[in-house]
């Protein structure tokens, strides 16, 4: 059930994914649902993620659009699933009108997949309609302007803030939290840093959750997110090892758990 935002909470955020490539029940891989004045958009596609949607009680043909940090399966395992219903789920086929904004590097995977698969995965373009983005570009998104960002990960990862009636989030993906990012999460009421390994174990190409705390405080964040748990990572450590470089609010990410982005501030809601 959709929880009601406060009335100074511009954003609605629901994990539906804290997981990773790792097969869990209890943490689907990386899903956040993003939900501002009517709009609703996913970042990232982890598979699992429209069974999670759907147990929320959403329906995915509101969906306006889906934001892709990075080509890795764990990212955008429920693609093909969601251009099958596309063409195929009458419901969806007549209702949805989905925007999928990537790096223009994965342009190739969604004409290898319609390649594999031909009509099967290949809606018309008033039913899917892509945006590829190079870093530094922006473009509006519903009641959102977005910006996207070299984020490091892999050569076509980008990081993502997106802005709305004076209140933005910024999401990593699986990236590291480099201080070099710190200009583009200034201020930002809510960031959103995978950390897929400890302080003491990272690893290579993500972010840790000492690096997580450091590029909140430098950045100047209004609240930290940490999400990505594999198996062998304490989400509770995670959250003190943050809190150690940050002085504001840490939570350590979990499916279904929801949380209101303001404009100054973010603060958890509940379970959706
Ligand atoms: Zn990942
Ligand atoms: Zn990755």
């Amino acid at each position: 059930m959709a929880l009601a935002l406060a009335f100074d909470q511009a954003m609605g955020l629901t994990v539906l994914g804290s997981g990773s490539c790792e097969l869990r029940r209890e943490r689907s891989s990386p899903a956040y649902l993003l939900e501002a004045k009517g709009f609703s958009l996913l970042l990232d596609l982890g598979q699992g993620a429209l069974r999670r949607l759907l147990d929320t009680g959403r329906d995915p043909a509101a969906l306006g659009a889906v934001l892709l940090s990075h080509h890795h399966p764990d990212h955008l395992g429920d693609l093909i699933p969601l251009l099958f219903a596309l063409n195929h789920d009458p419901h969806m086929r007549d209702t949805a009108r989905l925007g999928l904004l990537a790096h223009a590097g994965l342009a190739p995977i969604l004409a290898g997949l319609q390649g594999l698969f031909g009509a099967w995965l290949s809606p018309p373009p008033e039913r899917l309609a892509p945006t590829w983005l190079q870093p530094g570009q922006e473009t509006t998104l519903g009641p959102w302007l977005v910006r996207a960002a070299a984020a490091g990960h892999t050569p076509f990862s980008l990081a993502y803030r997106l802005e709305c009636t004076g209140a933005s989030l910024v999401y990593l993906g699986d990236s590291p939290a480099s201080p070099d990012l710190a200009p583009f999460c200034q201020d930002t009421g809510l960031l959103i840093v995978h950390c897929a390994g400890s302080d003491h174990d990272p690893k290579p190409g993500h972010a840790s959750p000492r690096q997580a705390g450091g590029l909140a405080a430098r950045a100047g964040a209004k609240a930290l997110l940490l999400s990505h748990f594999y198996g062998d990572v304490d989400p509770e450590a995670a959250v003190a090892s943050a809190r150690a470089l940050f002085s504001g609010p840490v939570w350590a990410a979990r499916d279904f758990l929801a949380l209101g982005v303001g404009a100054g501030h973010s603060q958890l809601l509940g379970e959706s």
